[in-house]
């Protein structure tokens, strides 16, 4: 039998034999390690195959505009939020698209096939949510993506806001968010929890909550949220960023949290490289790490995810849309270098990600599933954290979209002898 695609000699996450994948009408039909033959072949090389990355948390509306006029001297999340309000009023609809529409090929060429994006809605004409839309309908046979309606300024704080994540919701976002930790007062935050909650209930949207984003042991908005999707039966729904402040909870509320957290079946995203680049700013040292507390979550059975957060902003200056810079990030603040540990933050990319993204039945590399299908060239775990490759190919629905060659070095007989 000839398949239309084979792609040869892959392995799996921590497994030695090779394999070869034959596909036929984009699906995965058989998986072995006797010779198989396509219509199309191409070379894995041995490296590892995985389902496409998901990146939980991105912003497709700030990416790619630090450096040239927009430079944040002190590098602190103030001085990023007044460089923000400047250029978010120049915002024009072409100038999103083409940012985003860079980012999105970043994000491809990094093996990430399901995105979701944060867009802010403070704008009454909400131009950047209408690019994205736009381009999300462009793009949509290669890549999906989710958006969050954000509101930056708050809900409560900002009351039209309010009003226009239902507008977002209604011209086709798919979260609706909050920032309870930056409204004026404790009980304003908990409000805008219970608006954005009860909008998501309405229409059958996700709740991604940006929460407890500040080194501060009182700030306690996720027991809230926690809480909430226990009553409303959403947790499924539910996510939530940051959540930083758990770092400085006690570990005995910290536990009560944490099982709360787990009892209410939502996901907690962890973006370890901004948190550990804005956070930690007030303190003397030693100075915090930034992160929640991602091993105790995991340890817990919680659904946790790592996000790269932002590409090149105003708030973060670094960044290439690699996820796996994240996670290589994740795992060091976290002390989750051990053995199973290192699989662990692979799949806080991977198969957490589809639960949190509500990937429901096609997800993984088996028999039946969709052919999306990425090729890193790497033998293992360590070598794909330490090299943070682009992907060698990336495929979707059995069709090639992007493939990377693997750089490699040209030594010269005479400099090796100079280095000698
Ligand atoms: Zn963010």
């Amino acid at each position: 039998m000839v398949y239309e695609t084979v792609i040869k000699n892959v392995r799996l996450l921590e497994q030695s034999s090779l394999f070869h994948i034959g596909i036929i009408n984009g699906k995965i039909v058989r998986m072995t390690e006797d010779i198989i033959h396509g219509e199309i072949e191409w070379e894995a090389g041995g490296g590892i195959a995985l389902p496409p990355f998901v990146e939980m948390h991105t912003h497709l509306d700030t990416v790619l505009t630090s450096g040239k006029d927009l430079k944040n001297l002190s590098g602190t999340l103030m001085e990023g939020i007044e460089l923000w309000q400047e250029r978010k009023a120049k915002l024009t609809y072409e100038d999103v698209l083409e940012r985003a529409e860079k980012a999105i090929k970043l994000l491809i060429q990094h093996g990430i096939l399901y995105v979701r994006a944060a867009v802010d809605i403070s704008d009454p004409e909400l131009t950047a949510l209408k690019a994205i839309i736009s381009l999300r309908a462009k793009l949509q046979h290669i890549i999906d993506i989710q958006i969050i309606a954000f509101p930056q300024e708050g809900i409560i704080s900002s009351p039209k806001n309010k009003d226009r994540l239902v507008e977002a919701v209604h011209l086709g976002a798919d979260a609706v968010s909050a920032v309870p930790h930056l409204e004026h007062t404790r009980e304003n935050g908990i409000k805008s929890i219970q608006e954005c909650f009860t909008i998501a209930e309405h229409y059958g949207s996700f709740v991604h909550i940006f929460s407890d984003e500040v080194d501060d042991e009182h700030s306690r908005f996720l027991e809230v949220i926690a809480d909430l999707a226990i009553s409303k039966g959403m947790g499924e729904r539910v996510t939530v960023s940051h959540a930083n402040a758990m770092a400085y909870y006690s570990d005995s509320y910290a536990a009560k949290v944490i099982s709360l957290v787990k009892k209410a079946d939502i996901t907690v995203v962890s973006c370890p490289l901004i948190n550990c680049t804005m956070q930690g700013r007030f303190d003397s040292y030693p100075k915090g790490r930034g992160i929640t507390r991602i091993k105790e979550l995991n340890e817990a059975n919680v659904n946790v995810c790592i996000a790269h957060d932002d590409i090149q902003t105003p708030f973060y200056p670094f960044g290439n849309g690699n996820i796996l810079q994240a996670v290589h990030m994740g795992a060091h603040l976290a002390h989750m270098s051990g053995e199973t540990e290192r699989v662990e933050m692979v799949n806080m990319i991977t198969k957490n990600g589809a639960k949190a993204f509500g990937i429901k039945d096609h997800y993984g590399i088996e028999v039946g599933n969709r052919a999306n299908i990425i090729i890193l060239p790497v033998d293992n775990v360590v070598d794909m954290l330490s090299k943070q490759p682009a992907c060698r190919y990336v495929i979707r629905d059995g069709q090639i979209i992007v493939e990377t060659k693997p750089s490699e070095p040209t030594w010269h007989k005479d400099s090796l002898i100079s280095l000698t």
